[in-house]
């Protein structure tokens, strides 16, 4: 029945995965998918997850039945709450509802489908370039994708007079997916000048923004890099967020996020609620509970939550100094160019510059694997690796 099926191609980033898994070499280094190691290079689960997590396996009243369709209801204010704000309006006049739904990736699906089929303008504009999944996801739920440009390889940073102009000329109406921190692949983000600019813009031209946040706390801390949600939803207006956990609990494969709508009114609010259960339900009919268990667990203690926003911190101040390191090894080695722009990225992500050719070279010669487009995760670094990587970088400029 399937023999007319073609072959798809793998998808790029898990290609890179499993190329680094087969090699042999004692030296490789893995800085592709983008996920936090320790400085040994061993994946990374944070103390009080590894404690939240014993204390659900330690509680004989927890059971494993069904969830409701749209999660668990603590798990879903507690996460509102993380990214609006404690005090934030919009939840105290009950004009957000917020869902669990299958990590940010799942929350981002949820969100498209929902737009399909309840907004009138299927438009969606994604910054150039973006995170890979993002067409994928946009695309299968129907809604016709443009970019605004977003990264100026020239400066290595934020083309903002680009991104202003191709803003201003998007129909009325059109969605646009805004990165919130840290943003994936090129480690550039506004300003909050920048951020309040782009609001005044969106508002005037009633553009409609869908803000992925994968990376809260990843950047400055847990509420400086959630200003620009806050500033959109403080002028009273609508938005979509996605929540992703995968890295900033280390929850990766427990697969634990949040869709959330933030309405005019609740029972604009509540409506919406329901058909989100009709979007769900015929997908997955209910989320799963373990990670979700284990965030609400963090989140409602006070004490797990200062450790929590701690061992971030510690995690943040890691990537930025191994940021300096490596720019330093650099400078000092006199490779070729100005590698300036890796201290002046921020968060999780480097696009560094190099061009498919030298990745190609460096995975080849040097057992160093990262995306064809040259980002780099720097939380796959360590102080260690920073020499060989050098050596690699060096090698692959001079060519
Ligand atoms: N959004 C952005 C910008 C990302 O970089 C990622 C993961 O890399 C995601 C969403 C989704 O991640 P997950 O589905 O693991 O939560």
């Amino acid at each position: 029945a399937f023999e007319n099926v073609p072959r798809a191609p793998d998808v790029p980033i898990y290609a890179v995965m499993v190329a680094y898994k087969e090699d042999t070499s004692p030296v490789k280094l893995n800085l592709g998918m983008g996920v936090y190691r320790s400085e040994e290079g061993k994946p990374h689960l944070p103390n009080v997850v590894r404690q939240a997590e014993q204390l659900l396996v330690n509680d004989l009243s927890t059971d494993k039945e069904y969830l409701p369709i749209t999660g668990i209801v603590q798990f879903n204010k507690l996460s509102a709450k993380l990214i609006f704000g404690a005090d934030s309006p919009a939840i105290k006049e009950n004009r957000v509802i917020t869902v669990q739904c299958v990590s940010g990736s799942g929350s981002l699906r949820i969100g498209a489908d929902f737009l399909a089929k309840h907004y009138h303008q299927p438009t969606l504009y994604l910054s150039q370039p973006t995170y890979q999944n993002h067409l994928s996801v946009f695309t299968a739920a129907g809604l016709a994708m443009k970019t605004y440009r977003y990264y100026d390889p020239n400066t290595h940073g934020l083309d903002f007079q680009g991104m202003l102009e191709d803003l201003g000329a998007a129909s009325f109406g059109s969605i646009v997916l805004l990165q919130v921190c840290g943003h994936n692949p090129t480690g550039v983000d506004p300003t909050p000048e920048q951020w309040e600019q782009i609001r005044q813009l969106m508002r005037l031209k009633g553009l409609f923004p869908f803000f992925d946040c994968a990376y809260q706390g990843f950047v400055t801390n847990l509420d400086a890099d959630v200003l620009p949600v806050r500033l959109f939803i403080a002028d009273g207006g609508e938005c979509l967020v996605a929540q992703s956990y995968s890295k900033i609990m280390g929850l990766y494969g427990e697969r634990v996020g949040t869709l959330s709508i933030v309405c005019k009114t609740s029972d604009v609010a509540s409506s919406i609620e329901s058909q989100l259960k009709l979007i769900i339900r015929p997908l997955y009919s209910n989320p799963p509970i373990h990670g979700a268990s284990i965030v609400t667990a963090i989140l409602k203690d006070r004490e797990m939550y200062s450790q929590w926003a701690a061992e971030l911190k510690v995690m943040t101040d890691r990537i930025a100094s191994l940021r300096q390191q490596l720019y330093n090894a650099l400078l000092d080695r006199g490779t070729p160019g100005d590698w300036s722009h890796i201290t002046r990225q921020v968060g999780m992500y480097t696009l560094t510059g190099l061009n498919a050719e030298q990745v190609a070279f460096m995975t080849k010669e040097y057992h160093i694997y990262m995306s064809s487009d040259g980002r780099m995760n720097m939380a796959g670094l360590s102080s260690k690796t920073i020499p060989y990587l050098v050596d690699g970088i060096h090698a692959a400029v001079t060519l």
